[in-house]
């Protein structure tokens, strides 16, 4: 088993459904209300723990029920939460409205995940214990830039998922193996629209980079290669959210398992293919045996 360490954030999605958001000052009723476990970290973690890895997630909850639940739901899902704190105060939360257009305005309070500012002997020690690192960019910097540094000491695989897109400092891309943005992480980064010139220009940063194109596939490249485009199986999509998760959680395994890049990106699409067909993000996840089934 590919034994994986998520450095990330945990959050619960508090969604309310309207036909209409309200404008500035306005109430509006709404039609329904739900409490989606989330996070980027979180989601990325019950990914690679379906998918078959041994994951083991780094971070912090609040003391308030969202935290219980968020931990219990992790746990449910296979992944070790040792080393998921419970910090005083309130756990991350994602403030969502959905209107019937499909549109949404989502405001995230950070929470239980700012207190991760840095990194202990424990957390140190289960990176180095791992083959892979996930990092993405919802805990504070420094924590991310000491896990990343802390792997790459270790001969630790490290793979980031540069969302919310931010200017990347060298001492964390220094560190970084594996950049995944999707296309529009990717132009933001790279000042490039086009994912091929936009790849060329991160290469110079990171050794590897794979930049997600949604319905499109995605687009792989390597310092010194020639970029290969992969396309992603044509399926009817309900709900997109959590595939660009399930895609590098579940790549994680598969490169985790040593499987060669153009294997491990069949398995990633076929899992973020299948997540795109049912609703929800970590709930819509595949299991190994489906992707499987899948990525022939
Ligand atoms: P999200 O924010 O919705 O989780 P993202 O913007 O991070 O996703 P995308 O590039 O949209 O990332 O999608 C990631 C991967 O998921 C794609 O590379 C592709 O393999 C798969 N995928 C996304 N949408 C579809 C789709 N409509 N059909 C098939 N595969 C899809």
């Amino acid at each position: 088993m590919t034994r994986i360490a998520v450095l990330g954030s945990t959050n619960m999605d508090l969604v309310a459904y309207t036909a209409r958001a309200p404008g500035r000052g306005e109430t509006v009723t709404g039609r329904e209300f739900r409490t989606i476990p989330g996070g980027k970290g979180a989601n990325q973690a019950v990914a690679a723990a379906r998918a078959g890895g041994e994951v083991m997630m780094i971070g912090a909850v609040g003391d308030d029920v969202y935290g219980t639940r968020l931990r219990e739901g992790l746990e449910h899902a296979g992944v070790d939460t040792d080393l998921l704190h419970t910090a005083e105060g309130p756990s991350g939360t994602a403030h969502i409205v959905v209107d019937d257009t499909g549109s949404n305005a989502i405001v995230v309070v950070p929470g239980a995940n700012g207190v991760v500012t840095t990194l202990g002997p424990g957390e140190i020690a289960a990176i180095a214990a791992s083959e892979i690192l996930l990092m993405q960019l919802e805990l504070p910097l420094s924590a991310v830039v000491e896990g990343a540094r802390a792997a790459r000491a270790q001969g630790v695989r490290t793979i980031l998922t540069p969302a919310p897109v931010q200017p990347l400092p060298d001492e964390l891309l220094d560190h970084i193996d594996l950049l995944v943005p999707n296309e529009h992480e990717a132009a933001e980064l790279s000042g490039q629209d086009e994912p091929h010139a936009a790849a060329q220009i991160l290469l110079r940063r990171v050794p590897e980079v794979i930049v997600t194109l949604g319905a499109k596939g995605c687009l792989y490249a390597a310092r010194g290669g020639e970029p290969v485009l992969f396309e992603a199986p044509s399926v009817t999509a309900v709900d997109t959210t959590g595939a660009g998760d399930t895609f590098v959680g579940t790549l994680a395994v598969a490169l985790g398992e040593g499987r060669p890049v153009a294997e491990a990106v069949a398995f990633a699409s076929a899992a973020a293919a299948l997540c795109v067909q049912k609703p929800g993000a970590s709930t819509s996840m595949p299991y190994r045996s489906e992707i499987e089934a899948e990525a022939v």
